[in-house]
């Protein structure tokens, strides 16, 4: 099993967008097995976007992130970075596919709506840097063989 950081951002939220955008990663399978409504601080923002720190889009995604509160999810599933990644579409809304929640909900190219880690190694210093061990539970899924078929 897999897991990754999903962030539901400050525009989804105002937007009042958050039981839909939820509702893409449940209709697809994937488990919520952590979540968290808060107000992301500055240094938090910083640590979270590290990777990105001295592009020309860092400061203003920092200050995007904490403009408003945010819903951070941690979803599990085989495979489910990847998985997540392709349910939320490109970066740019205005570019992503339709039938993504960046391409059927957004236009814009910073306000869009959703994070997701990119890779296992991101995911779990992502994951560490919102949740402690305890806030994470790992319950059965009761309708899983139904969802993965042959396990
Ligand atoms: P993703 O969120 O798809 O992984 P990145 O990690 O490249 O994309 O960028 C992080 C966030 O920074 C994006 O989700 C977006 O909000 C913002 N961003 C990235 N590139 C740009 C850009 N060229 N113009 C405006 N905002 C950007
Ligand atoms: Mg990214």
């Amino acid at each position: 099993m897999e897991r990754t950081l999903i962030i539901l951002k400050p525009d989804a939220v105002q937007r009042q967008l958050m039981g839909a955008i939820i509702s893409r990663f449940e209709q697809k399978g994937l488990q919520i097995v952590g979540a968290k409504f808060m107000q992301i601080s500055r240094e938090l923002a910083e640590r979270h976007y590290a990777a990105h720190k001295g592009k020309d889009f860092f400061e203003p995604t920092v200050n995007y992130i904490i403009s408003g509160p945010v819903l951070v999810m941690v979803l599990q599933a085989k495979g489910a970075i990847a998985i997540a990644r392709k349910l939320m579409g490109t970066t740019f809304g205005f570019d992503a596919e339709p039938g993504t929640i960046r391409g059927d909900f957004g236009l814009s190219s910073r306000f869009n709506l959703v994070h997701g880690s990119d890779s296992p190694e991101s995911a779990e210093a992502e994951i560490n840097l919102y949740f402690s061990d305890e806030e994470l539970i790992d319950y059965e899924l009761t309708n899983r063989h139904w969802v993965f078929g042959n396990v």
